[in-house]
């Protein structure tokens, strides 16, 4: 008899079941042990793929959804590339509303993967009409039989996280996981993966990764918005300017801020020491664990783990240009052989 062929039907069975990345050199003055869950080996390059693939199946299964519908997602860049990814396998339009602040690279890639992309200006208020999210709210209301995943505000966001990112970590780390550490965006990786980790382990320290410039830690803090808190920043996808429902703050025990300079300088570090290359907010979760460790977080039986949600290639023009990092002023207060610029 014929073996049989050992081939994936299509990109979607590849999506989760990623790789626990124990991290030796960047760590080597911290106390404790420490992993990264590498989400950049999802096919769509990062976490989103879970949430996209998730909310579309659950639309799938309650009628909602037929061949041919359209789905429409704000997004600042990775959702829209997974919303994109599913609707091509599984024969969707995917309409995307995108911030300006988004790199240019990711925009094209969203072109790429055959989704319709609409670019909103970035510093205007989620009201204001120009914003993406009214942009998307309008187009779904004006296309019959479109779908929108609304992913700061769709409970299915923790959900899919509860159900895949969550147990692939307890198993993982044979439920010796002591703190998991996770950049809170629309809050879905850090609440999904943390309502399963507490409910096997309540003792599980669980704590969200927030940016200068945003209000998500204050808000865990006092319960309140504080709109002077809002600035603008530039790492995407970390923080945010409002409350998104798809974070459990309850279920958060503490939040730690980071500046967009030392997250950009670590994020490069990952990729010369660890040979892992990461994009903007994995240098953001990694810059948190180091200031963790600093204030005493972690003893040598911590078993720390965080998110690396995506992959450096989509920040070619970002942090991994030296011009943009200088533009910046991000070598302004370091002096290695990194700062000279190099004529070919
Ligand atoms: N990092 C990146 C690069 C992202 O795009 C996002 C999503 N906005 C996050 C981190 C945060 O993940 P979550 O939305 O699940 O909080």
């Amino acid at each position: 008899m014929k073996e049989k062929i050992k081939a994936y039907d299509n990109v979607l069975d590849l999506i989760g079941n990623t790789p626990l990345l124990r991290l030796k050199k960047i760590t080597q003055d911290l106390i404790g042990n420490f992993y990264a869950k590498v989400e950049a080996f999802n096919p769509g390059h990062s976490s989103k793929d879970r949430i996209a693939l998730h909310i579309i199946e659950e639309a799938e299964r309650k009628g909602v959804l037929k061949p041919g519908d359209t789905i429409i997602e704000t997004t600042s860049g990775n959702t829209g590339f997974s919303i994109a990814m599913v609707s091509v396998i599984k024969g969707y339009d995917c309409i995307l509303a995108v911030s300006s602040k988004s790199s240019p690279d990711k925009i094209d890639m969203l072109r790429a993967m055959g989704a319709k992309v609409y670019v909103c200006p970035a510093h205007v208020s989620a009201d204001d009409s120009r914003s993406y999210y009214q942009v998307a709210r309008r187009m779904h209301e004006e296309i019959k039989g479109s779908v929108y995943i609304n992913q700061y505000f769709n409970e299915l966001n923790i959900d899919a996280h509860y159900r895949t990112t969550g147990p692939e970590i307890w198993e993982q780390t044979a439920g010796q996981i002591t703190h998991f550490v996770a950049c809170s965006g629309t809050g879905g990786t850090i609440s999904g993966t943390a309502r399963f980790l507490k409910e096997k382990n309540p003792d599980i320290k669980i704590i969200g990764v927030d940016a200068y410039g945003s209000v998500l830690k204050k808000y865990h803090e006092t319960k309140e918005f504080d709109a002077d808190e809002i600035y603008p920043y530039r790492i995407e996808g970390l923080g945010k300017n409002l409350i998104p429902t798809a974070t459990d703050f309850d279920i958060i025990d503490k939040f730690v801020k980071v500046t967009d300079e030392d997250s950009a300088h670590t994020a490069r570090e990952i990729s010369k020491t660890e040979g892992c290359f990461v994009g903007y907010t994995s240098g953001a979760v990694m810059q948190a664990v180091k200031q963790l460790a600093e204030e005493g977080e972690f003893d040598k039986n911590s078993n720390v783990v965080m998110i690396f949600p995506d992959h450096g290639s989509r920040y070619m023009s970002k942090i991994y240009s030296d011009d943009w990092m200088r533009a910046q002023g991000f070598f302004d207060s370091v002096n290695t052989e990194e700062t000279q610029k190099i004529e070919y």
